[in-house]
């Protein structure tokens, strides 16, 4: 077995305050954790630009560019046009976040399908892995990846927020399952459960910062270095070691986004 020692956050909002505001110390912070590379993730083109622009600069952080379910409202033709554009860049590894989100509902759930679905045909036409933001929205987001299942579609559940039964779903679709600080908090039980289902192989860790910070930061800004926390909570619901953790979680990030090795 290859050792591989530290830790990926596959999903944080580098352009978002308080952390770009202090992006040098965010990413110092996180080499202390043994947190080594980050996928800063757009959430519609400005910030899809601004993620580039971050891994452009910084070594350890690359860019998913896509446009959230909350912004399918304000979303213009041309947008599709200009990530497409910036889809062959070399800081570009994923397409995301994109899905459903009937939780909050801030835009109409017909205009998030539409653009979810203009976004999983382009992702795949040029062969990016997907991140997907599901919430309240399982059985849709669930037939709608069934569509592309036999395109080529890779990718991974987001902020994973269900219990056993979707998760043998997102595995049957192929996709990974992503792990947040979600899963620290007392009331978790299903998304622990869940955790415990979940094959090592199939399983990323993420932050979600500045959001979601775990438990004893809960409520407080989230930052990449307390991934850290997601895997040690990880790796003792499923009764592994953290290097164990540090190990799969890594490889899969690296097999799926096509991150090189440190
Ligand atoms: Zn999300
Ligand atoms: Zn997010």
């Amino acid at each position: 077995m290859e050792k591989i020692d530290y830790l990926v956050d596959t999903h944080a909002h580098l352009d978002m305050p308080p952390l770009n505001g202090e992006i040098d110390r965010v990413l110092d912070r996180a080499k202390i954790n043994q947190v080594g590379q980050v996928i800063s993730v757009g959430i519609d083109l400005d910030s899809s630009k601004e993620a580039v622009r971050i891994a452009a600069e910084y070594e350890p952080v690359f860019a998913a560019i896509g446009i959230h379910p909350h912004e399918a409202k304000n979303v213009q033709q041309e947008d599709f046009e200009r990530l497409q554009g910036m889809a062959s860049l070399q800081e570009v590894v994923a397409w995301g976040e994109i899905g459903l989100d009937f939780f909050k509902e801030y835009s109409p759930p017909d205009m998030q399908r539409r653009v979810f679905e203009e976004q999983l045909d382009l992702a795949t036409r040029v062969g990016l892995p997907v991140i997907i933001h599901d919430r309240d929205a399982h059985d849709a987001v669930v037939e709608i990846l069934g569509n592309y299942a036999g395109q080529g579609l890779k990718g991974v559940f987001h902020c994973f927020s269900g219990g056993m039964d979707l998760a043998r779903k997102v595995l049957d679709l192929g996709l990974y399952i992503s792990i947040t600080g979600v899963v620290t908090f007392p009331k978790s039980r299903q998304l622990q459960d869940a955790v415990r289902y979940v094959p090592i192989d199939r399983l990323l860790v993420e932050t979600d910062s500045p959001f979601l910070s775990p438990v004893p930061f809960r409520g407080k800004p989230n930052e990449p270095a307390r991934v850290a926390i997601v895997a040690k909570t990880v790796a003792h619901l499923k009764d592994l070691s953290i290097q164990e953790v540090a190990h799969w979680t890594t490889a899969n990030a690296r097999a799926l986004f096509g991150l090189p090795r440190i």
